[in-house]
């Protein structure tokens, strides 16, 4: 479990320190991040081949990717304190078998769209954005885009303070209480446990394998599979070559700033938009434009990001010794 691998007061210190210095070294352009385009994997989810694993218990993508990250599911320890001062807390710890929506303990689901007597099944999970406002604004530098595409949260580093989940267009990431750094930390006013989300199965792509829940998909259904996963160029160029074939519509290609998770489907997206949101859906599907794309967001992305370090470890550093000394004072 994740707790198990928590860091130190000590540590953390360590690594806000060295987040500030990677924050002020992107500022000034120093630090090289992720080329998102070239040579970076994505999925191509093909809603028309999609039919929700209908006869199935489970979708077996759902089935796959829990039991794939099953060993990173947080184990909170309990009582969960409520948060201070918001006086409430997530737990999700009781809700496991939720499959209807992202939790922590389910980092993908598919939706089922009524569109005028057709179903339409969508799968859905992190789009793994080619500039992720989640990565770029978290605070405590806890979310990273790395060079296969993926987007990857460090639940030693996470503090739950849920801003990725405040500032990406789906609200992917899901937070779970009473588990990570902040327990260590507490009373300091950020954070509330980790949060979570679809991590594009870095780990396996790192052992050259396909994502768990392409792999289960295509066991079931072969040939004729909705879910491909490839080099970006080539993912990109197959759902053109759909979509023209079907006459049809692309989504994730220019969404936020353009993303690793590319639909494709004959029914236009700003139709199933509106009908998930007539269901009251938390997760939409309409045209988001990427909040960093302008250059001034961008530097208050990369400015605010290492003073809020900075503060957090002065912050923290100043707790620990006035607990110390209370301590010492015994
Ligand atoms: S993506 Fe594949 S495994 Fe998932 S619900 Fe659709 S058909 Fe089933
Ligand atoms: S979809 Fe949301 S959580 Fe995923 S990379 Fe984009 S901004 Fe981050
Ligand atoms: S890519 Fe991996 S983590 Fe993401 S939904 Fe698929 S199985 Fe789950």
């Amino acid at each position: 479990m994740n707790n198990k691998r928590g860091l130190t007061r000590r540590n953390f210190l360590k690594k806000g320190a060295m987040v500030t210095a990677i924050g002020a070294a992107c500022a000034a352009g120093m630090v090289e991040t992720a080329s998102a385009k070239s040579g970076t994997y994505a999925t191509l989810i093909d809603l028309t081949k999609c039919d929700g694993c209908k006869n199935e218990p489970v979708p077996k993508c759902v089935e796959a990717c829990r039991r794939e990250n099953e060993k990173k599911f947080p184990d909170p320890k309990k009582p969960i304190k409520d948060l201070w001062p918001q006086k409430t807390h997530d737990d999700w710890s009781k809700k496991r078998d939720v499959m209807n929506t992202l939790t922590p303990y389910n980092w993908t689901t598919v939706q089922k769209v009524d569109m005028e007597g057709e179903e339409i099944f969508v799968p859905r999970r992190c789009m793994h954005c080619d500039n992720p406002p989640c990565a770029n604004l978290c605070p405590f530098g806890a979310l990273n885009k790395y060079s296969d595409g993926s987007v990857v949260i460090n639940h030693d580093l996470c503090m739950g303070g849920a801003k990725c989940k405040a500032v990406c267009p789906w609200h992917i990431p899901q937070r779970q209480s009473g588990v990570g750094i902040y327990l260590k930390l507490q009373p300091i006013p950020a954070g509330g446990g980790v949060m979570y989300k679809c991590d594009l199965c870095h780990d396996r792509i790192k052992k050259g394998q396909i994502p768990a829940c392409v792999e289960a998909c295509e066991k079931r259904l072969g040939m004729k599979k909705p879910l491909y996963f490839g080099r970006r160029d080539a993912i990109l160029k197959m759902a053109h070559e759909r979509a023209k074939e079907i006459n049809g519509f692309i989504y994730g290609e220019e969404e936020n700033g353009g993303t690793a998770t590319i639909y494709v489907s004959k029914t236009p997206f700003e139709k199933i938009d509106s009908k998930l949101k007539e269901a009251k859906s938390n997760l939409t599907m309409g045209k988001v434009l990427n909040p960093l794309r302008d250059v001034n967001e961008w530097a208050k992305g990369f400015l605010i990001a290492p003073l809020i370090s900075a503060l957090g470890a002065i912050g923290l550093a100043f707790y620990r010794r006035k607990k110390e000394g209370k301590e010492e004072g015994k």
